[in-house]
C-alpha cells in the first residue's frame, strides 16, 4: 500500500518534471530560432542590392574572389571571426577559390545548390548544426557564389548552458519539492491519522472521545461529521442498552416464568422465575421435549404463524402450571419457541376455597332455616291444637336459630370485612391486663354454669398495647368460650398472662376434648369444624378462630395452638407491646 505522503510526493515530482520540460524545450527552442533569425537579418542588412552590386563589380576584375572576400570581411556586421562564421568565395560549380578560414573545400548544401541555379539560397533547419547563406554574385565573365557559414557553435554553446541551468534548476526544485510534499502531507495526515485512530476506537465500542477540528477545509469537517456521527452512536447505543437492561431487569424479576428455545429446541434464554416453577435448573443442554414434550410438540409450534399460541397445562410436583407457547423468529437461519409459564396454583386454590366456602354458608344457613321452617310450618299447621307449652318451645326454637343465623351472617361481614381492608379500627393504647381480666369477669358465670373451675394469673404491671379494645377482647373472648364449650362439664380452664420479651401474651389451657393431631392445622380455616355437632350444639359458627387470626394478623399478633386428643388444648395469643417511652406519656 503506498502511502499518501508517497503519492503526494510522486504528484509533485511529476508536475515539477512536466513543468521543467515544457518550460526547458520552450526555452531552448526560442533561443535557438532567435539566434537563427538574428544571423538571417543580419545577412539581409549586409547583402543589399546596393552591396550586390559592389561585389559584382569586384567579381569582374582580375583577382575577383580576392578582391570580393576582401570586401567581405571588411563589413563587420558579418561577424566574421574565423573560428564560427567563414565566408567563402565559390566557383559556379561550388569550388572553394577563396575563403576566409583559407580552407579550400566545403560542404555543398542546399543554399549553395539554389545559388548555383542563380537564386540566393537562404533556407534554415532548426535541426541542421549550421546556418549558412549562399549568394550568386555575376562577374564579368564568370559567375561566383558568396558563401556565408556559421557552424552554430554559440547557439549550441548558449542551450547546452540553458539545459545545465534547467537540470540544475530540475534538480533544486525537485529537492524542494519533495520537502515541500512531505510537510504539505504532514498537515494532511495528521488529522486523517487521529481520524483512523478515532475509528478505531469507535470500532472498540469507545465512543466518548471527540477529536480536534483544526481546520475548515475538507478534512475538517469530516471530522467534525465524526464526531456528530460517534455522538449519535453513542446516544443511540446508551437508549439500546437502557432498552435491553430493562427489558432483561423485566425478564429477571417478572413473577412469570419465560423459557426461549432455539432452532434445535435447546434452551437459548430463561429466568429464574421458569426454573423455580419447573422446579429444574435450566442449562443450555436441556431440551424442548425433555420439559414440555408431554405437552406440545416441538416441530408443530415451529409452524404456527406469528398471532397463533397454544394453550396448555402442566402440573410440576403441587404446583399448576399454565403455559402459553408460541413462535418466533431470531433470524433468517431459523426462529425457535417462547414459552410463558404462569404459576396458576394459588388462583385455583383460591378458586377452590371460594366455591367451599359458598357451599360452607349455604350449608351453614340451610340448617338453622330447614329448622325455622319446619318449627313455623307446625305452628301454622297445628294452629291451636298445640299445647301452648309446646308452642313456646317452637318459638323458642325458631327465635334461637334466627339468632344463629344472625350470628353467621355477622361473623361472615366481619370476615367480609377483613379480606377486602374495609375493617375499621378504633386504636387506642390500653393495658393488656384490663382487656384479660374483663374477659375472665364475663366468662365467670358461664364457667360456673358448667361447673368449671375458671383461674387468671394476670400480674398487675403487664405492659400496655396498642389496638383495637374490643376485637382484643373479642379475640380472648373465642379462645376462652371455646375451651368452656368443648371441656366436659366440672374441668378445669386456666387463664395465665404475661410478657415474653417485647410482647405480651394470653395463654388459655384446658382439659378438654383436646383436637385430633391431623385437624390442628386446618383450625384457621372458615367453617372448619372438629366436632360439627358439638359446635352446633353450643351456638358455635367454625368462624370463630378464624376472625381471630385476622384479628391478629391486623395487630401483628400471632395466635398458636397446640392440643392432644382427649386431654385438653392449650391457645396462647401474642401481641406486641406498647413502646416503654410512650407509657409514660399521658
Ligand atoms: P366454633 O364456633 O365451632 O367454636 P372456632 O373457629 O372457634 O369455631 O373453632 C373451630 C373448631 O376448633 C371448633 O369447632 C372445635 O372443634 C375446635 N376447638 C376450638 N377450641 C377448642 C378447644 N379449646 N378444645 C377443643 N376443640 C377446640
Amino acid at each position: 500500500m503506498r502511502s499518501l505522503r508517497t503519492k503526494m510526493v510522486m504528484i509533485m515530482v511529476l508536475l515539477i518534471l512536466a513543468l521543467m520540460t515544457v518550460v526547458g524545450s520552450f526555452l531552448i527552442n526560442g533561443v535557438g530560432n532567435y539566434y537563427i533569425e538574428d544571423f538571417y537579418v543580419q545577412m539581409e542588412q549586409t547583402f543589399s542590392q546596393d552591396f550586390i552590386s559592389q561585389l559584382q563589380a569586384l567579381a569582374a576584375t582580375d583577382d575577383g574572389p580576392g578582391q570580393m572576400k576582401q570586401l567581405l570581411m571588411s563589413r563587420s556586421e558579418l561577424g566574421i571571426d574565423l573560428s564560427r562564421r567563414n565566408v567563402y568565395i565559390l566557383d559556379s560549380q561550388g569550388q572553394v577559390l577563396d575563403s576566409s578560414n583559407q580552407s579550400s573545400s566545403v560542404s555543398i548544401t542546399s543554399n549553395i545548390l539554389q545559388a548555383m541555379n542563380g537564386e540566393v539560397g537562404q533556407s534554415v533547419s532548426i535541426a541542421s548544426n549550421i546556418m549558412d547563406l549562399a549568394v550568386p554574385i555575376q562577374g564579368g565573365s564568370e559567375d561566383y557564389i558568396v558563401y556565408v557559414l556559421d557552424n552554430k557553435d554559440t547557439v549550441n554553446a548558449l542551450t547546452s548552458r540553458l539545459f545545465s541551468i534547467i537540470l540544475q534548476s530540475l534538480v533544486l526544485g525537485l529537492g524542494i519539492c519533495v520537502v515541500l510534499a512531505f510537510l504539505l502531507s504532514q498537515i494532511l495526515i495528521t488529522p486523517i491519522r487521529a481520524l483512523t485512530a478515532g475509528t478505531r476506537q469507535v470500532a472498540a465500542g469507545e465512543f466518548s472521545q471527540s477529536l480536534d477540528v483544526t481546520s475548515r477545509d475538507e478534512i475538517g469537517m469530516l471530522t467534525r461529521n465524526f464526531n456528530h456521527m460517534s455522538q449519535v452512536l453513542q446516544s443511540t447505543i446508551s437508549q439500546v442498552e437502557n432498552e435491553r437492561n430493562k427489558l432483561s431487569t423485566l425478564f429477571l424479576h417478572m413473577t412469570d416464568g419465560v423459557v426461549a428455545f432455539g432452532p434445535t429446541g435447546q434452551v437459548i434464554h430463561h429466568n429464574p422465575a421458569a426454573s423455580r416453577m419447573l422446579s429444574r435448573s435450566l442449562s443450555g443442554e436441556e431440551a424442548f421435549d425433555g420439559i414440555f414434550g408431554r405437552e406440545a410438540s416441538f416441530e408443530k409450534l415451529l409452524t404456527l404463524k406469528r398471532s397463533e399460541y397454544l394453550e396448555c397445562q402442566k402440573r410440576v410436583g403441587d404446583r399448576e402450571l399454565e403455559l402459553f407457547m408460541a413462535p418466533f423468529s431470531a433470524d433468517k437461519t431459523g426462529g425457535g419457541v417462547m414459552v410463558v409459564i404462569h404459576d396458576v396454583t394459588e388462583q385455583r386454590k383460591s378458586e377452590q376455597t371460594r366455591r367451599e366456602f359458598v357451599a360452607n354458608v349455604s350449608h351453614e344457613l340451610r340448617t338453622p332455616l330447614t329448622n325455622v321452617k319446619s318449627y313455623a310450618e307446625t305452628l301454622l299447621d297445628a294452629g291451636d291444637d298445640l299445647p301452648p307449652e309446646l308452642k313456646r318451645n317452637f318459638l323458642s326454637v325458631i327465635v334461637s336459630e334466627a339468632d344463629r343465623m344472625t350470628r353467621i351472617v355477622k361473623d361472615l361481614l366481619t370476615l367480609t370485612k377483613f379480606d377486602y381492608g374495609k375493617m375499621e379500627m378504633n386504636i387506642t393504647r390500653f393495658p393488656f391486663a384490663e382487656a384479660v381480666k374483663n374477659v375472665h369477669q364475663a366468662v365467670a358465670l358461664d364457667a360456673k354454669n358448667h361447673r368449671h373451675t375458671l383461674t387468671l394469673t394476670c400480674p398487675a404491671d403487664l405492659p400496655a398495647i396498642h389496638g383495637d379494645r374490643e376485637r382484643i377482647e373479642q379475640v380472648i373472648m373465642n379462645i376462652v368460650s371455646n375451651a368452656i364449650k368443648y371441656t366436659a362439664d366440672g374441668g378445669q380452664i386456666d387463664i395465665t398472662a404475661g410478657t415474653r420479651g417485647d410482647q405480651v401474651f394470653v395463654n388459655v389451657t384446658d382439659n378438654g376434648i383436646g383436637i385430633p393431631e391431623k385437624d390442628l392445622p386446618r383450625l384457621f380455616e372458615r367453617f372448619y369444624r372438629v366436632d360439627k355437632a358439638r359446635s352446633r350444639e353450643s351456638g358455635g359458627t367454625g368462624l370463630g378462630l378464624s376472625i381471630a387470626k385476622e384479628i391478629l394478623t391486623q395487630h401483628q399478633g400471632d395466635i398458636q395452638i397446640e392440643s392432644v386428643y382427649g386431654q385438653g388444648t392449650s391457645v396462647t395469643v401474642t401481641l406486641p407491646a406498647a413502646r416503654e417511652e410512650a407509657r409514660e406519656t399521658p
